[in-house]
């Protein structure tokens, strides 16, 4: 009886709060996250946009055009789980797309190649995938489970998201939902609450774990049954407008995009091949496919789960990754990425439309933001600003003569047991196995580093767990970065407009992951009921998102946030 009465406590109390903001809460909040999506390519690309996509949230939106990531490793997980909580990776907890983890169990140290994206080197046992949790394996449609290294959950993710505080404050009639191509963005996106859905190549269908399911709705599998992935097979990826009327006309043939065989790098030369192709799944990626299916499958589930059908505010969290895919291949810019954008656009018109005649616009809040932007491939720059941007060969610094003479003198390997971007984690156990000096390896690998060419800073553990950062935008993005248990031992930084060179031929022309303008500056839009038609170059952050979903919502603030509730969405 207390506990019903507690209950019923909450539910008024966040009913009331909601009741003062506006009149009635949103029935639907969609929280949008294009991966990739760099603030400046809105504005090279507006007069090749619909109406009733980007251009809707331009005009009928209020549209932050000033807005970062404050946070140093401007990656996929790092990105969507600030967005979904207002916290900094610090707090949040999911600090890379890979990291290794000194509290973690021994059975969830592995992952798959597969899974892996940011370049991780010099791969040692103890690497783990941000939402990989053994506990928690996938659920097949036919009831079966996957091996536990396949096993996923937000188990990693120490606070907790809007979407778990909309269900906190409604309660079981709040549905909670997530999709994405990328497990760990769905994950991240989602919470722990109601279920994330991401996309298995494998299983050419969007699957859960046991974390979030038993079984799957029907629903689901009428998607699957649909077989939409394979339906591209044998047709191609052509332009979806006139020629003349891209950016980069005159461009589709550039020397660093990546010509995957049977791909190509040229329009029309993208054809899907047979689904048993090897490599089928990946073009599917890499290509405007990967949206595409992402937004069936969203308006799949939302009239299978009938979502903003009742007055209790449901979530749902859409990362829509062809645009990433597409611009490691073959660069942010480039006539694919352009395409690739001009196709999201219409399909998020066609989505709005759809979300208009089920639910209406105006009961529904639309928030849009990206993970992170997008560094230009290096030979791009230098092409035309006559730059001298170059890879950095990672290679170097364990083939530096001190660090080799430094392996001769105690008898060892390597000193280090992994680069995991953005972290050099040193191999402390052998270290002091051989009663070799941790800091005597720390201060030559630091030493090496300086003498290479691209290299910037280096950040030291010890310095950044002590505070003692220079109080310097890039100081304040590693320090926000930082988790005691999970953070390494070196924080290498590059030059702007320089990445990491990764050993793997089939790996992307161009990258993100710095704490660089080109990386964190990003969009926000927010568009619904009783929300001003603006633009607003205030600097603000993509911290402050969740805050301000969770003031317009009248929610308790997520857990570990610390950004604001923006004032130009909830002051009217
Ligand atoms: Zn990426």
């Amino acid at each position: 009886m207390r506990l019903i009465f507690l209950v019923s406590l909450l539910l008024g109390t966040s009913t009331l709060l909601s009741a003062q903001g506006r009149d009635l809460p949103p029935k639907l909040i969609v929280q949008i996250t294009v991966d990739q999506l760099r603030a400046d390519l809105l504005l090279r690309y507006s007069t090749g946009f619909t109406e009733g996509g980007f251009q809707r949230l331009m005009t009928k939106g209020t549209w932050f055009r000033n807005a970062e990531h404050r946070h140093a490793n401007t990656e996929t997980v790092v990105g969507h789980t600030t967005l979904s909580t207002g916290a900094d990776p610090a707090v949040h907890g999911l600090i890379g797309n890979n990291y290794l983890d000194t509290q973690l169990p021994s059975s969830d140290v592995k992952t798959t190649d597969s899974d892996t994206q940011g370049i991780v080197l010099d791969v040692s046992d103890a690497l783990h995938f941000a939402t990989q949790d053994s506990s928690a394996p996938l659920l097949y449609p036919d009831g079966s489970l996957s091996a536990p290294e396949s096993g996923r959950s937000p188990r990693d993710l120490l606070v907790t998201t809007i979407g778990d505080e909309i269900r906190l404050s409604r309660g079981a009639k709040a549905k909670i939902f997530g999709v994405s191509m990328k497990d760990r963005a769905a994950i991240g996106a989602t919470g722990h609450a109601g279920t994330a859905y991401w996309y298995n190549t494998e299983k050419s269908t969007f699957l859960s774990s046991t974390f979030y399911v038993d079984e799957y709705p029907q629903w689901h599998q009428n998607w699957t049954d649909r077989q939409l992935p394979e339906s591209y097979a044998g047709s191609g990826w052509e332009l979806l407008y006139d020629i003349a009327n891209y950016v980069f006309a005159a461009f589709d043939d550039q020397p660093w995009e990546k010509d995957y065989p049977g791909w190509g790098i040229t329009f029309p030369e993208h054809l899907y091949p047979d689904p048993s192709d090897g490599f089928y799944q990946a073009f599917l990626e890499t290509s405007p496919a990967a949206d595409e299916l992402t937004l069936s499958f969203a308006k799949a589930l939302i009239a299978g789960e009938q979502l903003g059908t009742d007055e209790v505010t449901d979530y749902l969290a859409v990362s829509l990754n062809s645009v990433d895919y597409v611009g490691h291949t073959f660069g942010p810019s480039s006539l694919e990425a352009e395409d690739t954008l001009k196709r999201l656009d219409a399909q998020l018109a066609a989505f709005f439309d759809h979300l208009d005649q089920g639910i209406g616009l105006e009961n529904t809040l639309v928030v849009l933001s990206a993970d992170h932007g997008a560094t230009e491939v290096p030979d791009y720059m230098n092409a035309r600003l006559r730059t001298n941007l170059d890879l950095f060969d990672y290679d170097q610094v364990e083939q530096a003569p001190a660090i080799q003479a430094f392996k001769a003198k105690h008898g060892i390997n390597d000193p280090i047991s992994s680069y995991t971007s953005p972290w050099i984690y040193l191999d402390h156990d052998l270290l002091r196995f051989t009663r070799a000096d941790a800091a005597e390896a720390e201060a030559l690998i630091i030493a090496t580093l300086r003498g290479l060419p691209g290299l910037a800073w280096v950040f030291e553990r010890d310095h950044i767990a002590q505070g003692s950062l220079p109080d310097t935008h890039i100081g304040r993005a590693v320090t926000a970065n930082f988790m005691p248990s999970r953070s390494g031992d070196l924080y290498p930084i590059l030059s702007p407009g320089w990445f990491m060179k990764d050993p793997d031929p089939l790996a992307g022309a161009s990258q993100h992951g710095s704490p660089y303008a080109y990386d964190r500056h990003v969009p926000i839009f927010f568009m619904g009921p009783g929300i001003a038609a603006q633009v607003v170059h205030r600097k603000v952050q993509t911290v402050d998102v969740a805050p301000t979903i969770a003031g317009y919502a009248g929610t308790r603030l997520p857990s570990g946030t610390t950004g604001r509730m923006l004032p130009e969405i909830l002051d009217h």
